[in-house]
């Protein structure tokens, strides 16, 4: 599976600890997981583009990702004290956002078209133009997994990743889906 080798190296050097082939059949976009976007549940709802409810209907990311057959699950693995060390947590989630970052402009470097499905709300910009202008980077704006539908975990099980590694250690996984007209012109290069 050279192509997915390549991801991987790729994947590795923007450093992420973790990662797995992600076969896009096993993606499930599941209203149950939608509905948990929610005002009550979650501060981000309905304060940036790439939230529910102006990130996009779930048909819609089925439809986009229908144009997939590949992918890969990245994670970023880090230590943290116990589940209250809300600094190791943040201090990890901040090191995935930017090992995402790292991959995403690498990939589009390479001329790879990818759908990308990051872990929370977008942080690209210091503070989301939503509602009042649209937004700065549509073209790189990320919506979350969850906010796709998609049970984490159940992602990571169904491809062969783990979710959760333990006492003392705390995991944020994200996904990119290879568009299959630049996943030829990729195999292309072997
Ligand atoms: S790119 Fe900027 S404006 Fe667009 S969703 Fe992300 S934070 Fe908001």
């Amino acid at each position: 599976m050279p192509d997915y080798e390549i991801l991987k190296t790729m994947a590795e050097e923007c450093g992420f600890t973790h990662s797995a082939p992600l076969a896009v059949s096993t993606l499930d976009f599941m209203q149950e997981v939608r509905d948990m976007c929610n005002a009550r549940q979650c501060n981000k709802y309905n304060t940036s583009w790439s939230c529910p409810p102006a990130c996009g209907s779930l048909q819609e990311m089925r439809e986009l990702a229908a144009g997939c057959s590949s992918g890969i699950l990245v994670q970023t693995v880090g230590e943290i004290e116990d589940s209250y060390d809300w600094e190791g947590i943040k201090d990890t989630e901040k090191r995935h956002k930017e090992n995402f970052g790292r991959l995403l402009y690498s990939l589009e470097r390479g001329l790879i078209s990818v759908i990308a499905m990051g872990a929370g709300a977008c942080k690209l910009c210091q503070s989301c133009t939503y509602p009042d202008a649209p937004c700065r980077f549509p073209d790189r704006m990320t919506v979350s997994m969850e906010a796709c539908g998609l049970l984490v975990s159940k992602v990571c099980t169904d491809n062969g990743l783990a979710y959760n590694y333990g006492p003392g250690r705390i995991a944020f996984t994200s996904c990119f889906l290879l568009r299959d007209q630049i996943k030829a012109r990729l195999n292309s290069q072997d």
